[in-house]
């Protein structure tokens, strides 16, 4: 019997999943950068407001990692040619780990790809078959795969909500599993509140459970000097693993893993993205190195970052706007409906503002928002200029 002819087009289906996503007005809509990252970008020939990248301390263009990069190519050239377990791992990692476990206060770290692949390499590391993973219901994508990898059960508590994770604690108790993973994001990024880290720790405590950090926003942020969320709320050494990223607060690319000792040594013989895919390369981890040099010689940056956020924020809600739950730099200006925040994006792009909207299914119906991302690397002229477009376009739209 001859099977059915084949269809003439076999990626059709990707021409009606494309379309369904410009249906929903939810298609993504992809700039092209044109300039160094800073406080302001050339987008389409036009030099715009920059309100909406990960660079809080304005690192990802600044001369000392830049300078750290170049040298670092002159000596070692570009690639790592391997993976770490191979003979990926060159001095400058194993530096770049000593020097972050030294800034953070935590007797090891181990230095990976990315924040995502981090939480990839982690969580399938720590938890399989027999065991529990208890999630906040707002973790970000990259734990929520992580998770996936596993044949871990899953339990999910309301946001930042103690009396809800002690509850999936309770129940968990009756069940008798081998091991039990809470994690949560230590800043949440649609929202820029911070996880209840305390109550979490002594709640993992209290049940025997394992507690993880995702503290991406909080790197470089949080913390006396930029140190993180655990130096934070001064729980070293009671946090079992903080993960991180230098792709935001320190202006390159990559992922930490942060702990004691022997957890670091373990994910050096497990973490499958450590084992199978290659080493950061020379220039990014050289770059790493002099940001964490440049954040132990000061905090000036910090400080800067925080003050930033403080005099945005106020004079936002002085304007008229809802901030939201923000504790941090990231600003969420919450606007209702998809539409309009897309419209209010929009127009504050024809004021010369790049500032996103950001809608369902990424926050819940109806909480739309611009999401506001504050940087050291603002001048008070800067602020400014966003207070004035988002003055202009709330009149214009009236949602002030
Ligand atoms: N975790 C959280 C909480 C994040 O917000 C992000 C970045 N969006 C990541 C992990 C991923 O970090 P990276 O960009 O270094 O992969």
């Amino acid at each position: 019997m001859t099977p059915p002819s084949p269809p003439d087009d076999r990626l059709a289906f990707i021409d009606q999943e494309l379309a369904a996503l410009r249906a929903a007005g939810t298609f993504i809509n992809i700039r092209t950068i044109e300039s160094a990252q800073g406080p302001t970008l050339r987008v389409n020939g036009r030099d715009v407001l920059n309100f909406c990248s990960n660079n809080y301390l304005g690192l990802a263009n600044h001369p000392r990692l830049a300078e750290a990069a170049v040298t670092a190519i002159r000596r070692y050239g570009i690639g790592p040619a391997a993976v770490r377990s191979i003979s990926g791992t060159m001095s400058l990692h194993v530096e770049l780990e000593q020097r972050l476990a030294r800034f953070k206060g935590t007797e090891a770290v181990l230095a990976l790809q990315s924040g995502f692949v981090a939480n990839q390499a982690v969580i399938p590391s720590l938890v399989g078959e027999g065991d529990l993973v208890i999630s906040d219901a707002l973790n970000h994508a990259s734990i929520i795969d992580g998770v996936r990898l596993t044949r871990a059960e899953r339990a999910i508590y309301a946001h930042n909500d103690m009396g809800a994770l002690e509850e999936r604690l309770r129940e968990a108790a009756a069940k008798n599993h081998r091991r039990i993973l809470v994690i949560t994001d230590g800043v949440f990024s649609m929202d820029g509140d911070i996880a209840p880290l305390p109550g979490i720790v002594a709640a993992c405590e209290r049940y025997g459970a394992l507690s993880m950090v995702d503290d991406a926003h909080g790197e470089g942020v949080l913390g006396r000097g930029g140190r993180g969320i655990t130096d934070h709320f001064g729980l070293h050494g009671r946090v079992d693993v903080e993960v991180g990223t230098m792709s935001k607060a320190f202006g390159v690319v990559g992922g930490l893993v942060a702990g004691k000792a022997k957890l670091i040594d373990y994910l050096r013989q497990k973490a499958r993205p450590f084992l199978f895919s290659s080493a950061t390369t020379v220039p990014d981890t050289a770059a790493c190195l002099a940001a964490v040099e440049l954040l132990e010689e000061s905090d000036a940056l910090v400080q800067k970052l925080w003050a930033n956020a403080r005099r945005f924020k106020a004079e936002m809600k002085r304007l008229g706007f809802d901030t939201g739950r923000s504790e941090t730099p990231i600003t969420p200006v919450l606007l209702g409906e998809a539409q309009r925040a897309q419209e209010f994006s929009r127009k504050l792009f024809e004021h010369g503002v790049f500032a996103i909207a950001i809608t369902y299914p990424t926050v819940p119906q109806g909480l739309a928002r611009i999401r506001v991302m504050i940087s050291a690397a603002h001048e008070d002229r800067h602020l400014d200029q966003g207070l004035a477009a988002f003055a202009a376009v709330g009149k214009e739209l009236g949602a002030v």
